[in-house]
């Protein structure tokens, strides 16, 4: 996801014996945990995780490793190591990639993923990062909406299997379809805001995933990583002459592509309203 601040969790304002008793959930008595790989280096400690639930991180950021190292342009440098920090149950941060490019997890429930619910999603943040930092693309204004659909494209197709957010393991034709099929929020108005606009995640994240999987389908595989790696700012006109068409037309045509797999799909319907429930507390931005 993006680096969005919730603020910090602390164990300050308690009183004395709520302070004793939660001494081992804030991990004051916890040992350091460390495990290694060939291209991971997980930590953790005994209060937010176990030796056994690291090893499964371990083996399957090494499968999503591989899986992306697969799809990327083979002159691109992936990070040799990657350092991943679990950091308990999911309170009030997000997982994200900080600043120095360590992924940063917290722990969903079981049924969303646990711990590597958003792990896809981060590790394509993450396996370019320093790459990133030399070619200055953090500094780069338009860099935000491409990053955040590359990440949640690629993440959908190296684990569609996933069960969380955003999702929530109900088709992208559906959330996709009914969001655009509402009105509201558009692919211009994401691009240009940002920051502001991310934070309507339940729409951002789905419909910037499916405008590249249109760009993949319908310009190719090279357009698509052209976008994202080919060393330059992604501003409008270095898209639009990669795509050899404009972002008005472009965006409209994916617009088109939307609807259209929406009303060709089986129960579409009855779907929506289910995924509408699951993230019931949302209100929706537009
Ligand atoms: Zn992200």
């Amino acid at each position: 996801m993006g680096a969005l601040d919730y603020g910090k969790y602390t164990c300050g304002g308690m009183s004395a014996l709520t302070m004793l008793l939660a001494l081992g959930g804030c991990g004051i008595f916890a040992e350091p945990l460390e495990r290694s790989s060939e291209h991971f280096r997980f930590s953790a400690t005994s209060a937010t995780s176990s030796e056994s639930e690291m090893q499964e991180g371990i083996d399957r950021a090494e499968a999503l490793y591989a899986a992306i190292a697969r799809i990327l342009p083979p002159d691109v440098r992936l990070d040799p190591v990657i350092d991943v920090r679990l950091n308990g149950n999911l309170r009030r941060q997000v997982p994200h990639v900080d600043e120095n490019g360590t992924i940063q997890l917290w722990r969903y429930s079981a049924e969303e993923g646990g711990y590597w619910a958003l792990l896809a999603h981060e590790l394509v943040h993450a396996i370019t990062f320093d790459a990133g930092v030399e070619v200055g693309a953090l500094e780069w204004e338009s860099l935000g909406f491409y990053n955040e659909a590359w990440a949640e494209y690629v993440g959908q197709l190296i684990d569609p299997g996933r069960t969380g957010f955003p999702f929530y393991g109900f088709d992208e034709d559906v959330v996709v379809g009914h969001w655009v099929s509402q009105g509201g929020l558009t692919l211009a108005m994401l691009r240009e805001s940002h920051g502001a606009l991310n934070e309507c995640w339940h729409q951002a994240y789905p419909m910037r995933a499916s405008w590249y999987r249109y760009v993949d389908e319908t310009y190719g595989r090279q357009s698509a990583l052209d976008i994202f790696y080919g060393g330059r700012e992604m501003t409008p006109a270095v898209v639009e002459e990669i795509l050899d068409d404009s972002l008005a037309v472009v965006d409209a045509d994916w617009r088109t592509w939307v609807l259209a797999r929406y009303d060709a799909h089986p129960g579409a319907d009855v779907q929506t309203a289910a995924y509408r429930a699951r993230i019931g507390q949302y209100r929706p931005c537009g």
